[in-house]
């Protein structure tokens, strides 16, 4: 695997990658890597002759009183992982070197970055767009892995690479989960024993309201009500539980047959997100949906 952390010298060894023939995966991460992030690899693997990853942890995608600088940054570990999995290429820029002028020019999502996470975290999906538009253009990937497990950031992305043109074909991948059903996350690793008995649980409400949507309950507003009040008592903090439409993401009042019912809480001190996709007809849940 190449190491590179200068963005003129990936882009450079990434164009003469594409004047080859070579088609370039891209999986952009922040690192302290998981099954989650493998997932996506393997993918991008199984669709491209390179495949490339980044890891950067963005500070403008992070709050004045997030967890920046606290976020875990095992580097040697990751490269490990990216070796075992055949990455070819890893960028890792520095801060510095990608924020060099601040950030005057930025990327705005507008509408899709009004709810959910959005309202809570202003300005993180600004940061995330503009850090993930600058990524692509210094990778100039053909095929780039989002994880659904971030359901909000992926629309976006998903709706930035269509409204400005970029030239590159997005794949949304399911959400990777431990064996009890919570949802793999970086973050994970801050819980203690005791949070992570809480942490399940919103996997467990949102896979219950699932269940509840597929047999036949259509009163959303009710099964969100309770959905709430169950997830509250397993939680210090509850940022929102939403049920959502899949691609405006405006929270739904009433029934319709594909929703995503997506929450975010803090346990002890620890920020978590999950979500689930609800299809309730069957040519939707067996179709390649997870890529809309
Ligand atoms: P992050 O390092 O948290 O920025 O995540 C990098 C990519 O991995 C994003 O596209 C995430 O959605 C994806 N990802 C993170 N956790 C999971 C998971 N449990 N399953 C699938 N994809 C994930």
């Amino acid at each position: 695997m190449k190491k590179i952390s200068d963005p003129k010298k990936f882009q450079h060894e990434m164009e003469q990658l594409r004047k080859k023939g070579e088609t370039i995966g891209f999986v952009p991460t922040m690192g302290a890597l998981h099954e989650g992030h493998l997932s996506l690899f393997r993918k991008a693997r199984k669709e491209n002759s390179i495949v490339g990853a980044s890891i950067f942890v963005n500070p403008t995608q992070f709050g004045p009183k997030e967890d920046f600088k606290k976020y875990p940054r095992p580097l040697a570990a990751d490269s490990r992982l990216l070796k075992k999995e055949k990455v070819d290429y890893l960028f890792y820029p520095s801060t510095a070197v990608m924020f060099s002028q601040g950030t005057v020019i930025t990327v705005e999502p507008g509408k899709l970055a009004g709810g959910l996470c959005g309202k809570v975290r202003p300005g993180h999906f600004r940061g995330v767009a503009t850090g993930v538009a600058k990524l692509f253009h210094i990778v100039k990937p053909h095929r780039v892995y989002f994880g659904a497990k971030d359901y909000q950031q992926a629309v976006i992305i998903r709706q930035m690479i269509e409204d400005l043109n970029f030239d590159i074909e997005f794949r949304l991948c399911p959400t990777v989960r431990e064996k009890d059903g919570l949802a793999m996350s970086s973050r994970n690793r801050y819980l203690s024993k005791e949070d992570r008995g809480h942490a399940v649980w919103i996997s467990q409400v949102l896979f219950g309201l699932r269940h509840k949507i597929r047999f036949g309950r259509k009163d959303i507003l009710k099964l969100k009500q309770e959905a709430r009040r169950e997830l509250s008592r397993h939680t210090d903090r509850m940022d929102y539980l939403e049920i959502v439409d899949p691609l405006s993401l405006e929270p739904l009042k009433r029934f319709q047959p594909w929703m995503v019912a997506a929450a975010a809480c803090v346990v002890g001190n620890t920020r978590l997100i999950d979500n689930v996709i609800i299809h309730t007809n069957r040519e939707h849940r067996e179709g390649s949906t997870e890529n809309r």
